[in-house]
């Protein structure tokens, strides 16, 4: 790739902000004559809720507005411009066919309050889906109601409580490798356990003397990322499992990418009891903005009276109801069963792909990270060389040698053209840099990815100012990130009108 800027088009456009381009009596519609009785604003809305004046606001067309957002838009990095390869996040290509479906009128305007005779195709996706992850992971039964990952962890570790409640005692503790995803120790938290933690051997696995030494009587489970953080599987897992489960304590396993291994290992295989399943990482279901994702939980028969209600109930007939008739439930986690969309969405995907396709999915998005791992690690230097699955870690240990870190890396990518991998994660890396490719990337695109990498390590080296002050292409450069996620400026104000 040419040290040019992919993406220099983007930023020779307008930068005129459309609000201060308004003027007076654009309107962007038109209303027909009134054909009801008029009634005045304030006969209907409470007098202390009304502004006095709206004086100062920016008046403007439809073709203002479109061209604005639309502009905005180009402004914007997404998946659909290029890779994304944020490390423990998945962000790979939503088949359109899904949208399709998703959309579908059936399915659309569906209410979950609708008899459940009307509402049986939904209900058969739904349960569909359930037997379809319960497949994949070798589990049992399946809730899908959680709406993203960590909530299916906070729904998993209420289960564990549950079922050690029904054996007498909720015990104290709940086991964490060092290796985590930062979600796990908050769940964990919030449901009321003392995290402990487990530290990691070389190889970046799970320490299982460490292991050994922490299970007591008051450990209710252990919660652990398989494949890691570091993108290694846990190849003991099964011994883990064992060490568990023979003093009485369960294992969760946070599944969030179970790309790297559908199809060709199952979590119920090697000693899980209950595992979350992030439907947008692995399952195509779009992923970011704020949601709404879909975390199912997958569970052994063991836990399955714990699963929150309703579930899909099958009745001797064989058709679907929401069963809600279920006395040892931890209860609702979500209204009705969860982001049906999201459902309608995986099931697609999965139907498409069938067996021999998913375990493709996961051969090929360890392939490609394996790749980048290979063609990268001449410039960058790999804290542990175990075997890779779906992500690759990196440290800037080389290029720290001339004060380049991270996040420096990170932002000159942005001038290349890319979206910054994750950066300082996992913590157990000083200066991680941790990439996932996914297998929805051509060859071309992970060419174009790896050469900008490369020559951002000679950069480096050679002219370290040019990649400490990147970014150099964007809009904006360096910004208070803590500063504008806790006082967000969100509301344009008139330069006319007073401070309100
Ligand atoms: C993404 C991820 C989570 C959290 O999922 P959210 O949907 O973001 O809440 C948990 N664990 C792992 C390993 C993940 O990659």
């Amino acid at each position: 790739m040419s040290e040019q800027n992919r993406t220099s088009t983007h930023f020779q456009l307008n930068e005129r902000l459309v609000f201060e381009e308004g003027s007076a009596g654009r309107r962007g519609f038109n209303l027909p004559a009134l054909d009801v009785p008029q009634r005045r604003i304030s006969e209907v809305v409470d007098q202390g809720m009304l502004r006095e004046s709206i004086d100062g606001m920016p008046e403007l067309s439809e073709v203002d507005v479109i061209r604005h957002f639309t502009r905005l838009s180009t402004w914007n990095y997404h998946i659909d411009l290029g890779l994304y390869p944020l490390g423990s996040c998945s962000m790979k290509y939503n088949p359109r066919i899904n949208e399709r479906m998703a959309r579908l009128d059936g399915f659309m305007h569906a209410h979950p309050l609708m008899p459940n005779e009307l509402i049986q195709g939904a209900l058969e996706v739904q349960k569909a889906l359930e037997q379809c992850l319960a497949e994949i992971s070798g589990m049992d039964a399946v809730s899908l109601q959680p709406a993203a990952g960590a909530h299916g962890e906070l729904t998993g570790i209420l289960m564990i409580r549950a079922y050690h409640e029904s054996k007498g005692r909720a015990r104290t503790k709940i086991l964490i490798p060092d290796s985590a995803h930062g979600t796990n120790p908050a769940s964990v938290a919030i449901s009321g356990y003392v995290v402990e933690n487990v530290p990691s051997n070389a190889g970046g696995t799970v320490d299982l003397d460490s292991l050994r030494k922490a299970v007591d009587g008051e450990v209710a489970a252990i919660m652990i990322t398989n494949p890691n953080t570091l993108g290694v599987f846990e190849s003991q897992i099964s011994e883990i499992a064992e060490v568990l489960h023979s003093h009485g304590a369960l294992v969760y396993m946070d599944g969030a990418n179970l790309n790297a291994m559908m199809g060709i290992t199952r979590p119920g295989d090697f000693g899980a009891d209950v595992l979350h399943i992030n439907l947008h990482k692995t399952f195509t279901t779009p992923h970011g903005g704020g949601g709404p994702g879909s975390g199912p939980v997958a569970v052994r028969k063991i836990l399955e009276p714990f699963l929150p209600y309703p579930t899909v109930g099958v009745k001797p007939d064989n058709s679907l109801f929401f069963d809600y008739d279920r006395p040892q439930s931890i209860g609702k986690m979500k209204a009705y069963n969860g982001q049906f969309g999201m459902h309608v969405r995986a099931l697609c995907y999965i139907l498409a792909n069938g067996p021999e396709g998913l375990k493709e999915v996961s051969e090929i998005a360890v392939l490609n990270a394996n790749y980048i791992r290979a063609k990268l690690k001449d410039s960058y230097a790999l804290p542990y060389d175990s075997p890779t699955l779906h992500e690759v870690v990196f440290s800037d240990r080389i290029q720290a040698r001339k004060d380049v870190h991270v996040g420096d890396i990170g932002k000159r990518l942005m001038d290349y053209g890319f979206h910054p991998p994750t950066v300082s994660f996992p913590l157990i890396v000083p200066g991680a840099i941790m990439i996932e490719p996914t297998e929805t990337e051509p060859k071309q695109e992970l060419d174009a990815f790896i050469d900008a990498m490369r020559v951002i390590a000679r950069e480096a080296e050679e002219t370290p100012e040019i990649v400490k002050k990147a970014p150099h292409t964007t809009r904006i450069g360096r910004i208070d990130e803590a500063g504008a996620a806790r006082k967000p400026v969100l509301r344009w104000k008139s330069p006319t009108s007073p401070a309100r």
